[in-house]
């Protein structure tokens, strides 16, 4: 029997994603379960012992520590920094490590002091390392064969090591991998560009082994492109229906998928009847020269704005994804980018700056082209911030100084109360909730706050009590079946109100760092292309 120790290693404070004043005001600890280290554990021979730390929830404690016999470790780019610490801190303790996930794969080296890595997805490799150490091999690499995986072999996520009560949502995974090309993306590099499902059976076994472990409440489909593959995923749908219907609506559903969903009626209804509520897609910007030169084709020959008020008329909200500092983009983007998420009327926008993800097209061009800045693939603790503060981590074209001034402008704009009450009002009026069960099922940790929450946002934010009183009695009035969600991202503006205050603070001071060091020629960071002597 051996002991195993899985630790989720911190996220990086001050990101978009933890929501954590809105995680705060329902009781959650944290948005989102560490999905790949329970599928993991469920892969270990069943005679071991595991336990779970998810430093983002729970204190890592020496007892902890010691009592394992190995350390298993597993996170992505933006838990570089505590991942790396752990590794250390496991040492001290005399412990071998084990790593594994997202970022061990795009960066190995960065890596090299866990005594195994599995690098790639693990479920053929992990047989291997498990021979080895019950071998008594104490180091060791373990590659997977990259897109080969065949996850109809993954097994059922170890729910039960879950405290369900810490998170706002749970993960399930019905494919890997997304048919499109975006040049700043990782997702294809590491998982590949023809998605792989799971079976029917295998995604029905997970969401009753939830229900039966007692969860309610809200799911989300972690698929890089729930639509990647329809072949698969389009009769599966009816399905998740009757399992609803039949067990009384235990979950509600999100998902991420390619903005070509809104072409797809039959999908968007099939969405709608099997209780999804909300999707994120990649929008990224207003500019079609700019969609081109990114290769996000998709995005391209289409009225965007359109396209998302389509999924709203199915009763599904859209969080989107911007991104300035792209080499095509033009001085005007601040203005049409700020016009663009106004048209579109999505209120949580993620606004970030352009990041070269390790091992991506992107970051593999502007290697070539001489751009990349050292240490790019390095999140450091002194540095603690994500796309949004560090992002544009390479020579951009267009002087940084007026890339980073556009980028707070925007947030200026976008996250104001009054624009951000005024997208959900306009949002409302288009988000049909007809047809959808009224009530949240007993258990779920959302379920008892109305109004009672609402009182508790607009003391936290005092400024944002006008706008969004007005928006909450406008809504009851117009539309009362969308309230709950309008109230939702309320919520997740006690998150991004402050989150875009402090990104703009981090903004100016690296401006300043900038004109610090080249008063009187602020564009010293602009990429210029490399001077060829006449012939
Ligand atoms: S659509 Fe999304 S997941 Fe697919 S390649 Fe583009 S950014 Fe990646």
């Amino acid at each position: 029997m051996t002991r195993v120790l899985m630790i989720y290693p911190r996220f990086i404070p001050n990101s978009f994603w933890n929501y954590t004043e809105a995680c705060e005001l329902v009781g959650a600890k944290y948005p989102a379960a560490p999905l790949g280290l329970i599928t993991v554990a469920a892969m270990l021979p069943q005679d071991w012992d595991i336990r779970l730390i998810n430093r983002n929830t729970e204190e890592l404690t020496d007892a902890d520590l010691d009592w394992a016999d190995l350390i298993m470790i597993g996170g992505m780019l933006n838990q570089q920094p505590d991942f790396l610490y752990l590794i250390d801190l496991a040492h001290l303790h005399g412990k071998v490590v084990c790593v594994g996930g997202p970022d061990v794969s795009s960066s190995p080296h960065l890596y090299a002091n866990a005594d195994f890595q599995v690098i790639g997805e693990a479920e053929h490799i992990i047989t291997d390392f498990i021979a080895a150490w019950q071998r008594g091999e104490r180091k060791g690499v373990f590659t997977a064969e990259k897109f080969k995986i065949d996850i109809t072999q993954s097994p059922l996520p170890r729910y039960d090591l879950l405290k369900f009560e810490h998170y706002l949502y749970i993960g399930i995974q019905f494919s890997r991998g997304c048919p499109f090309t975006c040049e700043f993306c990782d997702i294809i590099e590491l998982y590949g560009r023809v998605p792989r499902t799971k079976t029917q059976d295998q995604i029905f076994a997970e969401l009753q082994a939830l229900y039966d472990a007692g969860y309610r409440g809200h799911v989300d489909f972690v698929d890089d492109n729930f639509i990647g593959n329809r072949k698969h995923v389009r009769p599966m749908m009816p399905k998740l229906k009757e399992w609803l219907q039949k067990h009384d609506y235990p979950f509600e559903f999100t998902t991420e998928a390619s903005i070509n969903l809104a072409d797809d009626d039959d999908m968007l209804q099939a969405m709608k009847d099997a209780n999804f509520f909300g999707v994120f897609v990649g929008i990224e910007s207003p500019d079609p020269e700019t969609l081109i030169q990114m290769r996000k084709k998709q995005n391209t020959k289409r009225n965007i704005a359109e396209s998302i008020h389509k999924i709203y008329s199915y009763g599904m909200f859209v969080t989107a994804g911007f991104i300035l500092g792209f080499d095509s983009e033009k001085v005007s983007v601040a203005t049409s980018m700020t016009d663009f998420i106004e048209e579109c009327c999505v209120p949580v926008c993620m606004v970030g700056l352009l990041y070269a993800l390790p091992g991506t097209q992107l970051t593999r061009r502007l290697e070539k082209e001489g751009r990349l800045h050292k240490g790019h693939d390095i999140m450091r603790v002194e540095q603690a911030g994500d796309q949004c503060t560090l992002g544009c981590n390479f020579d951009t074209k267009r002087p940084l100084r007026e890339i980073l001034v556009d980028y707070k402008t925007v947030l200026g704009n976008v996250f104001s109360p009054e624009a951000y009450a005024g997208r959900l009002r306009r949002l409302s009026s288009m988000l049909d909730r007809s047809g959808r069960p009224q009530q949240l099922a007993d258990g779920d940790i959302r379920k008892n706050h109305g109004v009672d929450l609402l009182y508790q946002i607009i003391n936290r934010i005092p400024e944002a009590k006008e706008p969004f009183w007005k928006t909450f009695v406008e809504v009851g009035k117009k539309n009362p079946g969308a309230l709950r969600q309008i109230v939702t991202m309320m919520a997740i503006y006690l998150h991004l109100g402050p989150f875009s205050q402090h990104v703009i603070r981090e903004i100016d001071r690296r401006i300043a760092e900038l004109d610090a060091a080249t008063p009187t020629a602020p564009a010293v960071h602009a990429y210029r292309e490399p001077q060829v002597a006449n012939a």
